[in-house]
């Protein structure tokens, strides 16, 4: 194929010629960045790989089973396959845990028993936990049940204050929770590495105290996992990173025997556990979808890459800067107006294969104090491994990016943001 074939492809699909040569000579300087990336994949599949091995996977574990659940082999297995991959005693993976918040809650209520305290070393977490915890009351918090709540903020600079930290673990403090991606927070990413220091320093003031990472949008960025290096727990989303776009819904939590065992008792019922669940006849999605998650995460590292490469070359400011490291797959593009954000999020959309004709407007999202903006067309509801963007239109307008199952659809997408900003006269390419 030639190159003027290329061009006209990507001209058919509404990118310009000036568009697309000016992200040709963007990739040009990430060559190297690229290479490393595909080297991490390499090393993640070949550990999937390696784990189902051990684990015999046949197609008998992608029967589909009802009502209980009982001797779901399938299920049973997917769990083994996923405490190997995450070097853990055991695992849980449900399709009955319905969301990356669920999959946290159980985690924390299960842990957690009236007295105890919970401790975030890393300043505040993920929204959606705060009703949780009950930093904002809500019926059925871990504070109406007489769980409380410590939090040691962050730094200036973005390191962990360990001072503050020390002073904070008391003999109550039962549970610590780490959270690995800033989320939508403006705060760094943290890398495994220094994930495992945080846990070494806990674990040196209070042995028994037990950590639970929230594993979110980290998973498969790096070679390790932070429960290689410590976590009691790992816990995280099937519509993120570890379902590889397959998995329609579920969550996990990878962990000791301990603290899985009350998990799974939280989340059926004392006695019952991990024995009830029925798989629905998704075992192929999850098996599946596991297998392909350490291609997809490179897809979405190189979006995220280049999406920062693009836009700070053009004035934006970016977090994580184009030239850092990656510890998540979420990019922040400040884009300094409510149009710029529009413009952006309407060129994410034009390149979904679903609802590509449908136009993103700011809408009063419920419990958003600013009209928020989305972009998604994506096969699961709400996937965000499936490439999305979206943020609060207010200063400094920022949009947060993240996804794509494939590096070419993240690439279009990230190009045709970039085109819709050059037609609304809000960027000018330099010549
Ligand atoms: C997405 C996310 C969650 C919550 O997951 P949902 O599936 O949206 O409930 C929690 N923590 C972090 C860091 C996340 O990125």
């Amino acid at each position: 194929m030639n190159f003027m074939e290329l061009i006209s492809m990507y001209e058919q699909l509404g990118v310009s010629r000036a568009v697309y040569e000016y992200g040709e000579a963007v990739l040009q300087g990430l060559r190297t960045r690229f290479d490393a990336i595909d080297q991490t994949a390499e090393y993640n599949q070949g550990k999937v790989i390696a784990a189902m091995q051990k684990n015999r996977v046949n197609a008998t574990h992608f029967a589909a089973t009802t009502g209980y659940g009982y001797d779901d082999e399938g299920r049973d297995n997917l769990e083994r396959v996923y405490a190997d991959v995450f070097h853990t005693e055991a695992a849980l993976v449900r399709p009955q845990i319905t969301c990356g918040t669920h999959a946290l809650t159980v985690a924390l209520s299960a842990n957690l028993l009236p007295g105890d305290e919970l401790l975030s070393p890393v300043g505040a977490p993920y929204d959606t936990l705060e009703k949780v915890i009950g930093i904002r009351p809500s019926p059925c918090s871990l504070a109406e049940y007489g769980v409380t709540y410590q939090q040691a903020d962050l730094k200036p600079d973005g390191s962990f204050d360990y001072d503050a930290i020390r002073e904070k673990i008391n003999d109550r403090t039962k549970l610590i929770t780490i959270q690995r991606s800033k989320g939508y927070a403006t705060r760094p990413s943290f890398s495994v590495h220094q994930i495992g220091e945080l846990i070494a320093f806990c674990k040196g003031l209070k042995p028994d105290v037990k950590i639970m990472v929230d594993n979110c949008y980290g998973e498969f960025v790096e070679p390790l996992e932070p429960s290689d290096l410590g976590a009691d727990m790992v816990v995280g989303s099937l519509i993120k990173n570890p379902g590889g776009g397959l998995a329609p819904i579920g969550g996990y939590i990878c962990g000791t025997r301990e603290c899985v065992d009350r998990c799974a008792y939280r989340l059926s019922a004392p006695g019952l556990g991990q024995e009830v669940g029925a798989n629905l006849g998704l075992m192929p999605a999850f098996y599946q979808g596991l297998f392909l998650s350490p291609t997809v995460v490179a897809g979405a590292l190189k979006g995220a890459i280049f999406a920062a490469s693009i836009y700070e070359k053009l004035g934006f400011p970016c977090v994580p800067r184009a030239a850092e490291d990656r510890h998540d797959i979420i990019q922040a593009v400040t884009l300094g107006s409510r149009e710029a954000m529009v413009a952006f999020c309407r060129g994410i959309q034009a390149a979904a294969p679903v609802d590509s004709y449908v136009t993103p407007e700011p809408w009063a999202m419920p419990g958003y104090d600013s009209d928020v903006i989305m972009a998604a067309g994506a096969f699961v509801q709400g996937s965000s491994i499936e490439l999305s963007a979206d943020g609060p239109i207010r200063p400094p307008y920022a949009v947060y990016f993240q996804g794509g199952l494939t590096w070419y659809h993240a690439k279009l997408g990230i190009l045709m943001s970039l085109q819709k900003l050059v037609e609304a006269g809000l960027v000018h390419l330099p010549e």
